[in-house]
């Protein structure tokens, strides 16, 4: 007889990732507001924030935002041009480190990879591994992550989203649903703010409510995706850490949260 693993699957989100390679280039940043994005020429600047750092973020300012409306909310922040050499290069060497923990690893965008980690066998011990990982990545490369571990790749991806920055959000499969049911809507992998609007008006608010909806009532709204969007909420998710060298295209279930295209603030 087959005895069926657990698996255990750790998701690394790397912190306010743009803004934090320029403060480790540039110890003169610290402690202050970075935005990173297009000059906002005092003001009249056109463009959008790329990211934006935890403290630039006190100010109210977030990536998507125009430039512009930026510079008003705190003019005093350091505006700094995208300089993705650098990126890509601090990403490869916390990418490197990840690997090496790794039993399955694959990145998904510049500052986020899962990694397959079943082999710790408990999560008690993928918890030590991710303090390991976390520690090794801010001595190693001077930048910071959050960690989300769970039964699945859903469910490491919404915990490593749950408590930010440097956060370890640790989710056995017995705490899943009820995890994810607590949260907004907005929060499940690939709902995005339009699905979110047409949610709302259904009278839905939490991942719970997607779960307990009339998942034929789902189907009828938004077709093949309302019957995903169902098993989803249900914290379902048997897609597998798919081995892979560099970034992936990714799934419509593994894009940011936020909906917003190469988001890296989250
Ligand atoms: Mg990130």
């Amino acid at each position: 007889m087959q005895v069926l693993r657990m698996r255990i699957i750790m998701h690394v989100d790397l912190d306010a990732f743009f803004a934090a390679c320029e403060e480790r280039e540039r110890p003169e940043l610290k402690g202050l507001p970075v935005v990173i994005g297009h000059d906002p020429e005092k003001g009249k600047g056109r463009g959008v924030v790329s990211t934006a750092n935890y403290k630039a973020r006190e100010y109210g300012i977030h990536s998507g935002m125009p430039i512009s409306k930026a510079y008003s909310l705190c003019p005093a922040a350091a505006f700094l041009p995208v300089n993705f050499p650098l990126y890509y290069r601090v990403a490869e060497g916390v990418m490197k480190i990840l690997r090496k923990h790794a039993d399955k690893f694959q990145q998904i965008s510049i500052d986020e990879a899962f990694i397959d980690i079943s082999s710790a066998e408990s999560f008690e011990k993928a918890a030590e591994a991710a303090a390991r990982i976390k520690q090794e990545i801010e001595t190693t490369e001077n930048v910071t992550c959050s960690i989300g571990i769970g039964p699945n790749k859903l469910i490491a991806k919404t915990a490593s989203d749950f408590q930010k920055p440097q956060g370890l959000t640790i989710i056995k499969p017995e705490e899943a649903q009820a995890f994810l049911s607590a949260l907004p809507s907005r929060k499940l992998y690939g709902v995005g703010e339009k699905t979110d609007k047409a949610l709302k008006e259904l009278g839905i608010e939490t991942i719970g409510d997607i779960a307990n909806f009339d998942v034929q009532m789902l189907q009828s709204m938004f077709g093949r995706w309302g019957t995903e969007l169902h098993f989803l909420a249900q914290g379902l998710d048997e897609s597998e850490v798919e081995e892979s060298e560099g970034i992936q295209s990714v799934g419509r279930n593994h894009r940011c949260n936020s909906g917003r295209p190469g988001c890296n603030s989250c």
